[in-house]
């Protein structure tokens, strides 16, 4: 027997998918969201978020997100912890595969954000979760961590962010960084250099995590790329910051993406199949805020809305 047809099926719970949440439950399109595995994305490991409007002091990541999935399911979102495996978009209505059960869906808005880069070292991968971690908020505070040299590596916002946030624990936090300017907005990078706990390494890459042998990070050796001079600094924990790939695997080969798989708008928030739209990071290497990714929620809520409003008339 064919499943009902959900009108709208959102795809991930970050700032894009709750905002789309929360503008198609106001058109009475009765949407339901998976959340996937990190329900709240990636800003619920963020600790204060202090460029969202509306909120003077700042605001807590997580609390952030739960407000957001509370207004949402306020009007009616139906937010359900599963994780969708698969999606046939060949024709409509549409049909995903969510925790093995069958979802038919007349629209899909995905804003399945964006998870972190890894360095791509057999070590890192090796020590992961050993000392290796890819956010200081989740995991800053562990003993392993407490009075130790920690390393933080890029040089963006998420860089600074997390070795500031890292001097609360560790005895020095070097911050490697592959070039000789921080590439992170002028207030965080100025905070960070101010901060006298925190040694920049200029121009220099993490070449292996150590040590294996150990099964935990004692160490990293790194390489200076102006003058190739190797070196080894003992840390008890790496931080790797450098940046986030789209969560977009689902949907290669189907729909159309850049070469690093950010998925692109056709028109609006509009992709090359008719019927599903994209929001937030999945689909966004530009600006990656959280305030956009709501916008862009909002945009593809009403682009959905207009679409299925069009096919009823
Ligand atoms: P990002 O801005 O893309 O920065 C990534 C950093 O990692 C860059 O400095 C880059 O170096 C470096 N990098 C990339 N690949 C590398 C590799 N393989 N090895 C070594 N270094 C590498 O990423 P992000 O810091 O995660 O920020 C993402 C977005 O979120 C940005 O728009 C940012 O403004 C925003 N954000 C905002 C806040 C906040 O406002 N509080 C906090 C976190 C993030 P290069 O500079 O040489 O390219």
């Amino acid at each position: 027997m064919e499943n009902k047809s959900e009108d709208v099926v959102i795809i991930g719970t970050g700032c894009a998918g709750l905002t789309a949440a929360i503008y198609t439950a106001r058109a009475n399109l009765n949407p339901i969201v998976f959340t996937g595995t990190m329900p709240g994305g990636l800003l619920t490991t963020t600790s204060i978020v202090e460029n969202f409007p509306g909120f003077p002091d700042g605001i807590d990541g997580y609390e952030l997100m739960t407000k957001l999935q509370k207004q949402a399911e306020r009007f009616g979102a139906r937010v359900e912890f599963a994780t969708v495996e698969a999606a046939d978009l060949s024709k409509r209505p549409f049909v995903l595969t969510v925790d093995g059960e069958r979802v038919v869906a007349k629209t899909i808005i995905i804003s399945t954000g964006a998870g972190h880069r890894h360095l791509g070292l057999e070590s890192e991968h090796l020590l992961d979760k050993k000392g290796v971690t890819y956010c200081a908020t989740c995991d800053g505070a562990l003993p392993m961590f407490r009075n130790q040299p920690l390393v933080v590596v890029g040089g963006g916002d998420s860089a600074c962010e997390e070795a500031q946030y890292l001097t609360r624990f560790g005895s020095t936090v070097y911050l490697i960084h592959r070039r000789d300017s921080l590439r992170a907005s002028k207030i965080m990078a100025e905070r960070t250099l101010a901060n006298p706990k925190i040694k920049p390494v200029w121009d220099s890459v993490v070449t292996e995590v150590l040590d294996v042998k150990q099964d935990k990070v004692t160490g990293v050796r790194i390489k200076n790329l102006k003058t190739n001079v190797e070196a080894t600094l003992d840390c008890a924990g790496l931080f790797v910051a450098i940046g986030h790939t789209p969560n977009t695997q689902l949907f290669k080969g189907v729909l159309d993406m850049d070469e690093n798989g950010f998925l692109k708008r056709t028109e609006g928030s509009h992709t090359n199949v008719p019927g599903v739209f994209v929001a937030g990071d999945c689909s966004d290497h530009v600006y990656r805020q959280a305030i956009t990714a709501a916008g862009m929620g909002c945009a593809a809520a009403i682009d959905c809305e207009r679409f299925l409003g069009a096919e009823n008339s």
